[in-house]
This record gives C-alpha cells, structure tokens and sequence, in this order.
C-alpha cells in the first residue's frame, strides 16, 4: 500500500498569535500545489487562530500535547476535547521534551493516545532514545518498549490514523542529524517492530517521519530513503521559507 509523505513543523514554545498568523498567510500559497501533507503543531494559544487561517489551505493545525482525562482538576492541563473545539486536527504525543523534560512515560502516553483517538484527533506518536542509550547499544530495546507500551490496545484501525516519528534524542535541536543510513535501519527497526504487533499490512503502510536537526541542506538525502515517509521539524519549521525548502525536498519522494 501507497505510504503518505507527510512534513510537519512543532513549533515548541515559540510564536505568537500574530506570528503564526502571519506564517499561515506566507506558507498556504507555497503549498498549495504539494504532494506532500504538511501540518504543523502550534502553542495552544495559536490553534483557533492559526486552524482559521489556514481553513481554506493545504496546511493542518495541531497541538504538542495534551492530557488523557476528558476534563478535571488538572491545572495548567488541556483535553482532547478542548483542542477538538479550537480546530486542532491532530496531536504530537510522546515527544522527547514530554519524556525528558516532564517525566512522561509510555503508560502516560499510551493513555494520552486512547484519549486523542476518541475524540477523533489524529495522532503523532514519537519514539527515540538518548545519546548513552545509542552509545549503550540500547536502541532496539528503548525503541521496541516505547512502541509497544505506547500503543498498548490500540487497534489495527486505529493505527491508520498514526504516524510514528523516530526522533532520536541526541539529535534533537543539535545540529547533528542521525545519518540517512542510521536513520533507515532504524526507521526500518520501527517498522519491523510495528510488523510484529499488527502485521505486514499495517506496519507497510505506517508514515514513519524522522525528526532530528532537519535542515534545507540535508531533507533530500533523507527522504530518499525506502522507509523514511517525511519529516518532523522543529527549529527549521519556524520561517516558512525554509520550512518550505524541506517540503519541496520531500516532494521528490517516490514509493
Ligand atoms: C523536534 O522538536 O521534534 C525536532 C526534531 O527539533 P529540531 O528539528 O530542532 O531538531
């Protein structure tokens, strides 16, 4: 089966609701002929606005996170069904930051996923290890636990609507990619790990993005190869200009 080639930007901690405005405006017309599906997850302040901009476009508004209760005592916390309302179309869960910075772990999100696919969003679930798990020779391990606990009773249908990222931690906002041929074997990793839970079919037609220091300079070699199917970014997905060279390196993309 065809695999989506899909670009998407996580924005972090970054931008304001001008600013992203602003970015929707300059990046609607210089997609508006892709191939490739290109979302971007915003701050929750510039979901409403940002998903009306961008309503007549080839772009789609997502968060960065969310909580798994449908609504609570949770300060500081957003539901599913709060980003449902402010036009959020789908969810980066499991995102290395969450893992590290917040101490989130794969039953966290797991939960965090069986929420997000109730409530219809999609999902970007995001899977790596650190630097001394790499070093360690640990990467099958923490990949394969990440994968299995995170996607704990999830069905072969749901499946269809996520997309896995590898992100490796070290690469991270560092300017140190993992190679193209460090990031297939593992992509492939990924999916041999996938082919395992829910078999060839699904695990054939999973979008799995790499994320890590993608650059103008260095998309073209990775998306070239077999079982790379786009890419998440984030520093170079904060100027449309340059997140728009990596979209037009993807484009290339053939199955
Ligand atoms: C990310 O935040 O998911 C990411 C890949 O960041 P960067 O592209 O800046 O390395």
């Amino acid at each position: 089966m065809k695999r989506s080639t899909v670009v998407s930007g996580n924005w972090k901690m970054y931008k304001t609701v001008p600013e992203a405005t602003q970015f929707v405006q300059d990046l609607a017309p210089l997609i508006k002929d892709s191939q490739v599906k290109v979302s971007i997850a915003v701050p929750f302040t510039a979901i409403f606005p940002a998903s009306m901009e961008a309503k007549d476009s080839n772009l789609l508004i997502g968060a960065q996170n969310m909580h798994d209760a449908s609504e609570g005592a949770f300060t500081g916390e957003i539901a599913a069904s709060m980003l449902c309302d402010a036009g959020a179309k789908f969810v980066i869960l499991g995102h290395s930051e969450r893992r590290h910075v917040f101490n989130e772990d794969s039953h966290f999100v797991n939960r965090k996923i069986h929420a997000a696919l109730t409530h219809g969003l999609n999902v970007t679930l995001c899977v790596g290890e650190t630097e001394s798990q790499h070093k360690d020779g640990q990467r099958e391990v923490i990949l394969k636990s990440q994968i299995e606990m995170s996607l704990e009773g999830i069905t072969a249908e749901q499946m269809k609507t996520i997309i896995l990222a590898y992100e490796p931690v070290w690469a991270i906002g560092t300017g140190n990619p993992a190679s193209p041929e460090v990031a297939q074997e593992t992509h492939k990793l990924c999916r041999q790990i996938i082919t395992g839970l829910y078999g060839d079919e699904v695990a054939n037609s999973l979008t799995i993005q790499y994320g890590g220091s993608v650059k103008p300079d260095n998309a073209k070699d990775l998306i070239s190869m077999p079982d790379i199917d786009g890419m998440l970014i984030g520093g170079a997905s904060l100027k449309a200009d340059v997140f728009n060279q990596i979209i037009e390196a993807c484009n290339v993309k053939e199955y």
